[in-house]
């Protein structure tokens, strides 16, 4: 699996990206932002889960990889985005707007974890609830240099912002 950090970092970055240059400002308010950082470490909830089962139970309990990594939750998340975009639930455009971009946001920072898992070398039920073996992830030895793949993304992303004078959006 790749650091809780990298997937926060990287999900940001990607839609940092995407909102100065494909999607504009005003488009994509900033909160989008968070959202999406949060979803992209959500699916590592299972490893919470495993705590409080084993700490309830005699023994130690991993439930990590075995539901939470699975694209059944991204097309969950995308339905519910394209059913806040039609006009059943929303009765005004800007709800439909603002609830359908959370969650096409939310199902977007959970691909990127499974997309990272799967680039990490991590084996994940990515179908679940079907039983269906995914071993086609790369095993590249990628996690070995995942604290200086961190701190590479971490430099390269502050010089961008700086570049570009961003750094004081952040502010
Ligand atoms: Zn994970």
């Amino acid at each position: 699996m790749a650091l809780a950090v990298t997937h926060v970092l990287i999900t940001i970055v990607v839609l940092d990206l995407l909102r100065h240059y494909v999607f504009g400002k005003k488009h994509f308010p900033r909160y989008l932002i968070v959202v999406g950082g949060v979803a992209g470490l959500a699916p590592d909830f299972d490893i919470v889960i495993s705590w409080i089962v084993s700490f309830f139970s005699s023994g130690h309990v991993d439930l990590h990889g075995v539901f939470s990594h699975s694209l059944t939750f991204v097309l969950l998340f995308g339905l519910i985005g394209i059913i806040f975009s039609s006009d059943y639930v929303f009765k005004h455009k800007a709800d439909r707007r603002k609830w359908s971009s959370i969650f096409f946001v939310i199902a977007f920072g959970w691909t990127m974890h499974l997309f990272l898992d799967c680039l990490y070398g991590g084996y994940k039920s990515f179908l679940w609830p079907l039983q269906i073996a995914t071993n086609f992830c790369p095993q590249w030895g990628v996690q070995d240099h995942a604290a200086s793949i961190d701190a590479i993304l971490l430099i390269l992303w502050i010089v961008h912002e700086e570049m570009h004078g961003y750094v004081r959006d952040w502010f």
